[in-house]
């Protein structure tokens, strides 16, 4: 019997998995719903998203929607739509190929031809931060207006607290960039070329209730563990309702604080790794606006990074939400921003988004989330290693994004089906 623990998206996926290989699994998942982060509801006519807004629709995203039958519910963005960075007072495009770059107003020139010097420039060196890496490479307008704000949104984090052996060499080496990424991104045909986004009619919670529909029986909500303990060469599960799960294996999908607790009697060292893993606190507004804006959203560049406002996604452009849009405030550059009131973030949100866009807008939702921030403590995950039958898969030991916990399911999934007992042994690091 294999447990899983949580039923997020990495916990469904990873009982999909099994349910493939043939092995008796259950899925145990603390709420009352599939999920996780992945939330979606119904608020004044409007389709509503409180975790991720889009997923790139990669093939192991549209293999699993047919599996489990959402071809009909998938929603995909139409082609062509680009992101913005406002700076300077004005949203500008940021182009998705070099010959773009040439004429786009995002950049002034001595930034760009600042940017062209890329390849002559070396590759990662040792203990470098994330900020340091880009602007040594692109320069710093650059990184301020462009590179910083993309890759610190997708962690709500500051790029000057993440080290590039922690958080973006396993990316490069993934796809085999070596010294340049312009040289690079020029072999591909000078342009970035993302999966188009999508999502489902009702929201991106359609896809785990589809999941766990599938695994019928074998997905158990309500079921909260509490400890983890040995019993003999097996482990025991308890449950906060005193229910016993007898395991060979366990994989724990839970965020890295619930997890460092569910660790702490069976392998101590883990859980001091894991509760020194940093998370940060993001707001979240949801506006109905009357705009003609276009594209996939926006991002605030670093030079406007006064504004509480981090970004916000055109879920009206996207996915034809009419008036729809999601404002993103605090995250690392406002650490303390998340814990102001329902009223206040309102207010701020609506503030920011006239004035980066130009729109009137009004609130409709304003909820709070917690995203790994993957900076600097992710060094306390180094050596980080469990005893055997204990594995861990989750967006705080890999890719956090939706097809990262794809990947990691089916890998976790093989491994612990199929191979030789063992723990998985997470190295994020180097
Ligand atoms: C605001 C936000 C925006 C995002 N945007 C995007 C995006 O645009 N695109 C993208 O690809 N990704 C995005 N992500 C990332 C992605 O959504 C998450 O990394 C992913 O959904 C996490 O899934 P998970 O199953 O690993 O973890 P979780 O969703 O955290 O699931 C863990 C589960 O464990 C359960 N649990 C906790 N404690 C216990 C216990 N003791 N016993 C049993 N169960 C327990 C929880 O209830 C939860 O259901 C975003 C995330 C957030 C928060």
């Amino acid at each position: 019997m294999i447990v899983v623990v949580g039923g997020g998206i990495t916990g469904l996926s990873l009982g999909r998995e099994f349910e493939r290989q043939g092995v008796e699994f259950v899925v145990l998942e603390a709420s009352d719903r599939a999920g996780g982060v992945i939330r979606s509801a119904d608020v004044d006519g409007h389709t509503l998203d409180w975790g991720p807004q889009r997923i790139r629709l990669t093939g192991d995203l549209e293999s699993l929607v047919k599996d489990v039958g959402l071809e009909d519910e998938l929603i995909t963005a139409p082609e062509g739509l680009g992101i913005s960075v406002y700076r300077d007072g004005k949203l500008r495009a940021i182009p998705y190929s070099l010959a773009g770059f040439a004429t786009a107003d995002v950049l002034p020139l001595r930034s760009k031809l600042r940017a062209l010097l890329e390849p002559f420039t070396a590759g990662p060196r040792p203990g470098e931060k994330v900020s340091e890496y880009f602007t040594r490479k692109f320069g710093r307008g650059t990184y301020e207006t462009i590179i910083g704000p993309l890759y610190g949104g997708l962690y709500s984090t500051d790029p000057a607290d993440m080290e590039v052996d922690l958080s973006l060499a396993h990316v490069l080496r993934q796809f085999k960039i070596g010294r340049s990424l312009l040289l690079h991104l020029l072999r591909r045909g000078g342009r970035i070329s993302p999966p188009p986004a999508c999502t489902f009619r009702d929201g991106m919670q359609a896809l785990p209730e589809a999941l766990a529909r599938r695994l019928g029986q074998r997905f158990r909500s309500r079921s909260r563990v509490r400890s983890l303990e040995h019993a003999g060469d097996d482990w025991r599960v308890i449950l906060e309702d005193e229910t016993v799960f007898d395991a060979h294996d366990v994989v724990l999908t839970t965020p890295a604080h619930v997890t460092a607790g569910l660790l702490r009697a069976a392998a101590p060292d883990a859980a001091d790794a894991a509760s020194a893993l940093k998370y940060n606190r993001l707001a979240m507004v949801h506006l109905e606006a009357e705009t003609d804006l276009r594209g996939n959203g926006f991002k605030v560049s670093f030079e406007d990074r006064h504004l509480a406002l981090g970004g916000v996604t055109f879920n009206d452009s996207l996915f034809s939400r009419k008036n729809l849009y999601t404002a993103y405030l605090g995250g690392g550059w406002h650490p303390d921003l998340a814990d102001r009131d329902d009223d206040t973030l309102a207010r701020v949100a609506v503030e920011d988004f006239r004035l980066t866009t130009g729109f009137d807008a009004r609130p409709l939702s304003v909820d709070r989330a917690e995203i790994p921030a993957w900076d600097t403590s992710w060094r306390a995950l180094d050596g980080f290693a469990l005893p055997d039958g204990l594995h861990v898969a989750a967006n705080w030991t890999e890719r956090p994004g939706i097809p990262g916990r794809l990947s990691q399911a089916r890998r976790v999934a093989r491994a612990v089906a199929t191979g030789p007992r063992a723990s998985t042994v997470v190295s994020t690091v180097g």
